[in-house]
């Protein structure tokens, strides 16, 4: 992912800057090294045991074998030696005089020693503080180059004070012997410093880049959070990166670093936060819709059950609860369809009840809705389950017979009309006989609904013609 790799950039740019601060470190080593050379090479020739001393200094350097513990005994050494350079004017350089001839700075000095002792002290004298001088300067130059603690750093400007101006010769061993020890532990402070420095940088920014290697992995709901936390990072890291190549003191560095990586954990712990809050906030809403789904969910259901209700009732007769015109239309479509798919045998009837018409007359309208419910109930229940039947209107009947040749369809019908006829009606105390008509025809290649209707309608009304309470088959016109 493209935040991953600019994470990774600057991670690498970082590592790059301290490697460089690294050089730097090594740099300013380097010019220490080459001071105290110097400062030990300026030393020489006040004793031969200083001299091997101050050898010894320069092959530890030479062979890079700083080690802090011997170098505590080798400058205790030198201080022993320095402090018997104090008594030597009561020794007096007569008896071992030194360096040899030839090879001392003020050759005519010594020359004259042994004959003029207050000319070798005198000269002795401003060799010293030549020397103090000389280290007061390497020692301003150091404090320029590396940074020491508040305490230490005070006392190293008092010393180079000293160094410089002062002429008091105890003060001015005293401060000499300091200096070496400022060295120590400004070099071996620095490079320890650095070194935690850099692990803690290392430490925390594997923290960072585990946390959005995680962050990355994640969904992208939450991209402008995401793009905030990321510009705040990559601001502070550009910071960083400025302080870094700005700043020298190592102190002022870490400081800098540790707050805009501060500010960093800061920023990710509120967008983590608020990423809390984002997914508290959808947990409810996802919540809610799942409640409000469910309501209407069940709302759904219900008015599906209405409307299949409605359905229902507006294809049902009220009077006989059997399917009406509507309800037979769609079965017609319906079995039409599917004889024209597999021509099996289909026969149409239609039914009316004799002079029906007499019996409304005769025992009221009410008499007659109830020969209707009872014909209905009849044909309904006696009627298999496959067939089909639906008032059309008034008195009249229409049925469907799935598979059934006419002539099955007849038997069936001729029948019905027996039973039905049978039946005991009694109407104001007379025995009624109920009785029907019905015509019927079969689909033929060809034919459409309208058709085969047709021919079953004018065989029910040849039915009538020869009589009634019969039932006849309508043959196609040829
Ligand atoms: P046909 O044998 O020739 O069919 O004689 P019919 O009397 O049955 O025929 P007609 O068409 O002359 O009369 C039908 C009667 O059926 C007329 C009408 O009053 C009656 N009728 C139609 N619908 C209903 C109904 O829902 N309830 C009642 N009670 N009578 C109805
Ligand atoms: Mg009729
Ligand atoms: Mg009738």
């Amino acid at each position: 992912m493209s935040s991953d790799q600019t994470w990774k950039e600057k991670y690498f740019q970082e590592l790059e800057s301290a490697e460089q601060r690294e050089e730097q470190w090594k740099a300013e080593r380097n010019s220490l090294e080459r001071m105290l050379v110097r400062t030990s090479l300026a030393s020489e020739g006040q004793a031969p045991e200083l001299d091997r001393l101050l050898d010894r200094v320069r092959s530890d350097l030479r062979k890079r074998k700083v080690d802090v513990k011997s170098w505590r005994e080798l400058q205790e050494q030198i201080d022993r030696q320095v402090a018997l350079l104090d008594e030597a004017p009561a020794r007096s350089d007569q008896n071992h005089p030194w360096p040899p001839a030839g090879t001392r700075a003020e050759p005519e000095a010594a020359d004259k020693a042994g004959a003029l002792d207050s000319v070798a002290v005198e000269s002795h004298h401003s060799q010293r503080l030549w020397i103090a001088r000389r280290v007061g300067h390497l020692l301003g130059h150091l404090l320029g180059q590396v940074s020491l603690e508040a305490g230490a750093e005070r006392q190293a400007r008092s010393l180079q004070k000293a160094l410089l101006a002062s002429d008091n010769w105890d003060e001015l061993r005293d401060g000499l012997n300091q200096v070496a020890d400022l060295v120590v532990v400004a070099v071996t402070r620095s490079q320890r410093e650095f070194e935690a420095f850099l692990i803690r940088l290392d430490e925390r920014l594997q923290v960072l880049q585990e946390h959005f290697l995680v962050q990355c992995s994640a969904q992208t709901g939450r991209e402008d959070a995401a793009e905030t936390l990321d510009r705040n990072i990559r601001e502070e890291i550009e910071q960083v990166s400025l302080h870094i190549d700005a700043m020298d003191d190592i102190h002022g560095l870490k400081r800098s670093v540790s707050s805009h990586l501060e500010y960093i954990g800061q920023a990710v712990g509120r967008f983590r936060l608020e990423e809390a809050e984002r997914e508290q906030m959808l947990c409810e809403q996802l919540k809610s819709m799942q409640e409000k789904v469910a309501v209407m969910e069940a709302h759904s259901e219900q008015m599906q059950g209405q409307v299949r209700k409605e359905r229902e009732r507006a294809m049902t007769d009220l009077l006989t609860q059997l399917p009406n015109r509507e309800g037979w239309q769609e079965r017609l479509s319906f079995e039409f369809n599917r004889w024209k798919r597999y021509q099996y045998p289909l026969t149409v009837g239609v039914l009316d009840i004799d002079l029906f018409k007499r019996v409304n007359d005769s025992y009221g309208h009410k008499a007659g809705d109830r020969v209707l419910q009872l014909v209905a109930k009849e044909l309904m229940t006696r009627l298999r389950n496959t067939d089909f039947v639906a008032r059309y209107g008034g008195e009249e009947f229409v049925l469907l017979f799935p598979e059934t040749s006419p002539e099955d369809a007849k038997a069936v019908m001729d029948k019905l009309r027996t039973h039905i006829s049978a039946l005991p009606f009694h109407f104001g105390g007379e025995p009624v006989t109920i009785t029907y008509s019905a015509g019927l025809a079969a689909f033929t290649p060809g034919d459409t609904e309208e058709l085969v209707f047709e021919r079953a309608d004018r065989a029910l009304y040849v039915a009538k013609d020869a009589g009634r309470n019969c039932v006849r088959i309508g043959q196609p016109a040829v």
